[in-house]
């Protein structure tokens, strides 16, 4: 079932885009938890981590690497990459996508 994140991908509904390819969208978190705080998905409907397979190994690579750009790309050399797999794990949009989180002193291990 698709999520708020295939409009956004569609361009239905607003959001605040950094990075686009023909296989993924970046935009900024609508409730940033840190002063860089970047979604990366997929344009592929993939519900969570557990819904790839091995046929979207280079999507994920993609998107992996990505992320070092896109996080240069708003001025920080240091981020964190996470996601929530599942609502046990506080997935909260079923549309795979990757946090991107900087800007401020970490704590780990996460909460
Ligand atoms: P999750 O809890 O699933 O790991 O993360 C979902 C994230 O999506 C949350 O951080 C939430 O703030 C963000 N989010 C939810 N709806 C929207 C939206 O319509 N636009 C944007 N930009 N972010 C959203």
């Amino acid at each position: 079932m698709s999520t708020i994140f295939s409009k956004i991908i569609a361009k239905e509904i607003p959001a605040d885009i950094v990075y686009e390819d023909e296989l993924c969208l970046a935009f900024k978190d609508i409730n940033p938890t840190a002063p860089m705080h970047i979604l990366l998905i997929p344009k592929k409907e993939l519900l969570n981590l557990s819904d790839a397979e091995e046929n979207d190994q280079a999507l994920l690579g993609h998107m992996m690497i990505k992320t070092k750009e896109i996080a240069h790309s708003q001025g920080f050399e240091d981020y964190r990459v996470v996601t929530n797999n599942g609502a046990g794990a506080q997935q909260s949009v079923f549309h795979l996508h990757f946090h991107i989180i900087g800007g401020r002193s970490l704590n780990w291990p996460p909460g």
